[in-house]
């Protein structure tokens, strides 16, 4: 059986190191916010290349601590509009909606399933505040045309990095290519703790001085609360882990793109469609997602097969019972790319000969 994802394997290389780690944090009797969340802040922001990271719960969280520092900061009030694609995985929008923000929602470019910066002018009103923009399976979003967009009309952007850990634009990565960018660590992430965890990464240092507080009820010294915070940190023993893994981020990207790449020249079925991506360093493949007009039909197969497949995702959040305030609205790409994509296998820990014989098997589908 060939795994969508194996996070055994993906751990497994790690044992040793972790049960020393949790030896030492055990040994250290302090567990929340001391020196691993500290050490592991000031690696991710070296990493990205940013003046700050903040651990926080999870990715989620990342995103309402920032919407939550910029209202703190006044830049941002109740009832604001943030642009955001429509096709994105739903945590994106409901980070807005928890802060009683307003999402807009964009469709996405079909050919790379971002965000398409041409069609953002239109949707700004007086009351567009931010650009969210999601590195959507890991590749970066158009980012120099967003950014320009955004300073043309005076908005902020966030990027939702969750899925693109380590990707880059030029000489600079993720989570440094706009306002404020936020993480999320959970297990299946390209860089993944054995549980949640998450981190907002900024070169605005007022900014990280307020999610640090307010990841931690709005207090900076104990027991003296300046904002209405949340409790959303990063354990310690969650930041000794990432700490270990941070360190094979890199190459485990490259392995990702080598598969990928293996996919995209030795997949010819007229019947599936591949990603479009704008270089080896643009794209970390967090997923490798195809489209072709039956997928069912193709799950089936390939599981048949022993092929195990994924579809990310199968309902876009304006079709979501959660969202009905959005379910009257069309979004005709969106949800296209909703019907039609299928995520095939994609890890660091595949072997050649697996994705020799995924792309022998979906060639004679
Ligand atoms: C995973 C993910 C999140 C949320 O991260 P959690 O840690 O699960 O809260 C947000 N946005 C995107 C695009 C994601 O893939």
């Amino acid at each position: 059986m060939i795994p969508f994802l194996d996070l055994h394997k993906i751990n497994k290389p790690y044992e040793k190191q972790f049960q020393r780690k949790l030896q030492d944090v055990m040994d250290s009797s302090w567990y929340i916010l001391g020196s691993e969340v500290k050490i592991f802040e000031t690696n991710f922001a070296k990493f990205c290349g940013t003046n700050h990271a903040i651990g926080v719960g999870n990715g989620l969280d990342a995103l309402i601590l920032i919407f939550k520092a910029y209202i703190q900061l006044g830049k941002l009030q109740k009832g604001d509009e943030v642009i955001v694609p429509a096709n994105t995985y739903i945590a994106s929008i409901l980070a807005i909606l928890q802060v009683d923000l307003v999402p807009v929602l964009v469709e996405p470019n079909i050919d790379t399933y971002n965000i398409n910066p041409y069609l953002i002018q239109e949707k700004i009103t007086p009351k567009t505040k931010i650009i969210l923009a999601v590195h959507l399976y890991g590749q970066i979003a158009e980012m120099d045309q967003i950014n320009q967009i955004a300073s043309k009309n005076n908005l902020l952007v966030i990027e939702d990095a969750a899925q693109a850990h380590g990707a880059f634009l030029d000489n600079k990565r993720a989570g440094n290519l706009s306002n404020a960018a936020a993480f999320s660590f959970y297990p299946g992430k390209n860089l993944g703790a054995l549980g949640d965890g998450g981190a907002v990464t900024t070169n605005d240092d007022k900014l990280a001085e307020i999610i640090k507080s307010l990841r931690n009820y709005g207090s900076k010294t104990k027991y003296y609360n300046d904002y209405v915070g949340i409790n959303s940190r990063l354990d310690e023993i969650q930041a000794a882990f990432l700490n270990i893994k941070l360190k094979n981020l890199d190459s485990d990207n490259r392995q990702r793109n080598m598969f990928a790449n293996y996919y995209l020249s030795n997949i010819n079925n007229p019947k599936i469609i591949l990603p479009k991506h704008q270089g080896n360093i643009n794209h970390v493949f967090h997923l490798f997602v195809v489209r072709t007009e039956n997928r069912l039909k193709l799950q089936d197969y390939l599981l048949k097969d022993d092929i195990n497949s994924l579809i990310h995702y199968p309902i876009p959040p304006h079709r979501q019972k959660a969202l009905s305030q959005f379910n009257h609205l069309s979004f005709p790409i969106t949800e296209k790319i909703h019907e039609e994509v299928i995520s095939l296998p994609m890890s660091p820990v595949l072997t050649v000969d697996q994705i020799k014989y995924v792309v022998k098997i979906l060639n004679e589908f």
